[in-house]
């Protein structure tokens, strides 16, 4: 039989773990603790071709039992707000207040939250809610939440991991820290939660909370000041190799800049910063909100 927490990785897209988890909540006789178990996988009629336990509805032209019908049918509207949203899991000394909460789902801004224990949460909401939910977990409990959060994208159908195994990777890695502090994993594509080691010797990995709430504000401020066209031409401008066109296109773009944008990028001194930390500035951008 399956659990919900099974269910949940089960789901092959961003859009099925969002149907499961709103499900889950607004429809619980949907997933039974005990319930008859489909015939044989030999068989003529088989189980269900997504879960492969819970007997197939006769009337399921895809073969499915009556959850995996449900998830299916809720989630092909769910796309495109699903790649929009950033999957948050966390594993933590208490559960942060806004979380705990439960009712006030609408007020910390998640688009959904699914409990696994008194220690594991995860919360799915929008990219660009992030910065403030984060500022208001620092801001409520300070420096007595420990743990580690772990931030990634969520993932469309068809490739190769679905997003049941790229949750599971996540799991798989929320233990590897002494609970001493509050960490912040962060992954710009969910195939990066493979190889961890890749972003974490690029130093782009593993943040205090503190330290990379500072990050998201920093990316805030950045897309306020430069227009998409101006930011990409800031960064072709810095990832030039030869010093010499380098101050001379980084001139050019000084010129061509707004006096607030050339002030933002002489005060962070960004002509000089290494191209790994320019890389996740630019990936933070995308979660960035947009305050003009
Ligand atoms: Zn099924």
């Amino acid at each position: 039989m399956l659990t919900t927490f099974d269910w949940l990785r089960c789901c092959e897209s961003g859009a099925e773990l969002i149907a499961t988890t709103d499900l889950i909540k607004s429809a619980p006789d949907l997933f039974p603790i005990e319930e008859e178990i489909g015939p044989p996988v030999c068989g003529i009629d088989g189980p269900c071709m997504r879960c492969w336990i819970y007997p197939r509805l006769p009337e399921s032209s895809d073969h499915y039992c009556k959850t995996c019908e449900a998830i299916i049918s809720k989630a092909k509207g769910l796309g495109r707000i699903s790649r929009d949203c950033m999957i948050v899991w966390g594993f933590v000394n208490f559960l942060p207040d806004p979380i705990k909460r439960d009712g006030e789902i609408k007020k910390i801004q998640a688009r959904c939250l699914y409990l696994l224990d008194e220690n594991h949460f995860m919360l799915i909401m929008l990219g660009h809610k992030l910065k403030d939910w984060l500022r208001e977990v620092l801001l409520y409990h300070g420096s007595e939440l420990k743990g580690l959060m772990l931030l990634f994208p969520t993932i469309g159908k068809g490739g190769s991991s679905s997003m049941g195994d790229i949750l599971c990777r996540a799991i798989h890695q929320d233990s590897r820290f002494p609970m001493d502090r509050l960490r912040i994993r962060f992954f710009s594509r969910p195939a990066e939660l493979k190889f961890p080691h890749r972003r974490e010797n690029q130093g782009i990995l593993t943040f205090e909370a503190s330290e990379f709430l500072g990050l998201l504000e920093m990316a805030t401020i950045f897309r306020a000041q430069l227009l998409p066209n101006e930011q990409d031409m800031v960064r072709e401008a810095v990832s030039l190799k030869d010093n010499r066109e380098k101050s001379f296109y980084w001139g050019r773009l000084m010129g061509f800049l707004r006096q607030e944008a050339r002030d933002m990028l002489t005060a962070w001194k960004f002509k000089e910063w290494p191209e790994n930390r320019i890389r996740l500035l630019y990936e933070l951008v995308a979660y960035a909100p947009f305050t003009p």
